[in-house]
């Protein structure tokens, strides 16, 4: 039933967007429960019913890898100063929907925003696959010699919110707090960098405001026979252009629920809602010039982007927009629409969406109740570090099967990436200078970049990983020298990948007879008694501990 080209995007949950969008009558909507709709580069939009699914997901990657680009030598950007980027990486932009060389606005700044977490509940692990796979590409950015200013919102009101505290009989603050705190414990059991501003939903209606009515005065939004605003996406001709859901395309059907007929289209989306009792009883409504009421979801993005480049670095453009696949539409092509509707510029250069987790190819969901929340696996004492590389060794643009058995596998691959970094140190001086082993490492940073550089292909990037061990095993079992640069090479690809093994914390007794073992081994080296040091380092790492001389003295961790 497809055109010979791939689709471009899938659109799973398809039933309830399209009656939202005034597409599908809801009596029609039935038969579209569980449906997944098919954009293509030319041709039709195609809807699959799950009946008609025959490619497993891990066969049938959504997007095409198109031909790589030509791919410039040197470039020289207006602005740029003291830097010369490495004009070697190139990323899917499903703006274009090609694989581009990446050049960020001026350089060596990034911005990048991301949309964060609805904090109406935990977070499950398939909204942390997404922020991981952020977390890869800000990381990778960053040892790439990019300034990165990171973005990453905190959706504090929106309906699901709303209707939780309500359900709750609290406040809207009183009901998200909790769930913003375990947001950022659950950030940093998996090791995310934390973003450089966390803007919240509720702290920047000012924003939200101002851009209502910079819409307003562009005569692109409305204020709706109910009194909340619209946005006009008849007098917004780009609409549909990163979704590729051309607006030909779309047939408008039966006009749906009540408040459908106070939009101009039923297609027409809420910028400001006005306030209901419900909103009003959760502390969830704001005085606004046209009207009491609170934001739409899309619109705090764009509001909170905005203001936030705008304020900083007096742009309009962010470099990268990123998110999961099912954000494309509605809610990026809305936040587009918004924007540039508004500043009458581009609102992202580019335009990453990363893949779903599934759990026997279904999408992992609260509404499917197939979901696990990463403190779930925190609570059962799985190494975050396990969790990351089960993830890296799929593309972020595949959809990827979470088992027991994978991640017990990933953990296995962990800890001996673990032994082959604790095998290097404790070669400790000896493995000094060239030697095979230095070789090995250059081999495996030229792999390792190649990959990264490549539509950030971390699978491949996790078999030079493994690689680099298991001939490293083999160079030092035949004495090899060169230790000193394979672990130099080893954490600049941590820098970026983050799989090593937890260290764990030691009783405070064995912290203490380490502290005196290494204290020891100090003065045997201050006296010249190389012997004796050795013999130290030898017995603490027969109990697991490593040492690592840093101009700043020996550090120590229990492996
Ligand atoms: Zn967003």
């Amino acid at each position: 039933m497809y055109p010979a080209d791939r689709p471009l995007l899938v659109v799973t949950d398809a039933a309830a967007r399209l009656v939202r969008r005034g597409l599908v009558a809801p009596g029609d909507a039935v038969r579209w429960r569980g449906a997944r709709v098919a954009v293509f580069r030319r041709g039709p939009v195609v809807c699959e019913l799950p009946a008609a699914r025959v490619d497993a997901p891990s066969r049938a990657p959504y997007f095409p890898r198109d031909s790589q680009p030509a791919r410039a030598d040197s470039v020289s950007y207006p602005g740029a100063r003291r830097f010369a980027p490495r004009m070697t990486l190139a990323l899917y932009n499903t703006l274009t929907r090609r694989v581009e060389p990446f050049q960020p606005l001026a350089p060596p700044r990034v911005t990048l925003y991301t949309c964060g977490p609805t904090v109406w509940n935990y977070a499950h692990l398939g909204n942390f696959r997404t922020f991981l796979f952020e977390d890869l590409l800000r990381r990778y950015l960053e040892a790439s010699g990019y300034e990165v200013f990171h973005i990453m919102n905190l959706t504090d009101v929106d309906d699901r919110t709303i209707k939780a505290a309500r359900a709750a009989g609290t406040t809207l603050r009183q009901h998200t707090e909790p769930f913003v705190r375990a947001f950022f414990e659950d950030r940093d059991y998996l090791r995310l960098r934390p973003a450089h501003a966390h803007p919240r939903a509720t702290e920047s209606v000012p924003a939200m405001i101002v851009l209502v009515r910079r819409l307003l005065d562009r005569g692109v939004a409305y204020q709706g026979d109910d009194g909340s605003v619209y946005f006009a996406i008849d007098r917004f001709p780009g609409y549909g252009r990163l979704s590729g859901l051309d607006r030909r395309e779309i047939k408008v059907g039966a006009r749906v629920a009540s408040d459908e007929y106070a939009k101009e289209d039923p297609r027409d989306f809420a910028l400001w809602k006005k306030a209901g009792p419900d909103d009003d009883a959760v502390g969830a409504a704001w005085d606004a010039p046209f009207g009491r009421g609170r934001p739409g979801w899309h619109l705090e993005c764009s509001a909170m982007s905005l203001y936030e480049i705008g304020t900083r670095f007096g742009v309009e453009t962010l470099d990268i927009h990123a998110g999961g696949v099912d954000l494309i539409f509605p809610h990026h092509e809305d936040e587009i629409a918004q924007s540039e509707a508004a500043t009458g510029r581009p609102f992202a250069r580019w335009w990453l969406h990363g893949e779903f987790l599934n759990v026997r190819g279904t999408k992992m969901s609260k509404r499917f109740g197939n979901f696990l929340a990463a403190r779930d696996l925190r609570e059962q004492g799985v190494d975050a570090a396990a969790v990351r590389l089960l993830f890296w060794q799929t593309h972020y643009r595949k959809p990827l099967d979470f088992t027991d058995e994978a991640l017990a596998a990933a953990g296995e691959g962990v800890k001996r990436l673990g032994d082959f970094r604790a095998r290097l140190v404790g070669e400790g001086g000896r493995g000094r200078g060239e030697g095979r082993l230095a070789r090995l490492a250059a081999e495996f940073e030229a792999a390792f970049r190649a990959a990264l550089d490549d539509d950030l292909n971390a699978p491949q990037a996790c078999a030079a990983l493994f690689q680099l061990a298991h001939a490293g095993n083999r160079a030092l079992d035949a004495g090899a020298g060169g230790a000193v640069a394979a672990v130099a090479a080893l954490d600049r690809a941590m820098a970026v990948l983050d799989v090593l093994p937890t260290p764990r914390t030691p009783e405070p007794d064995f912290a203490r007879w380490i502290e005196a073992q290494v204290a020891a081994r100090e003065r045997a080296r201050k006296s010249k008694d190389f012997k004796e040091a050795d013999r130290i380092r030898a017995a603490l790492l027969a109990r697991g501990v490593e040492l690592e001389d840093t101009p700043t003295g020996t550090k120590w961790r229990v492996a």
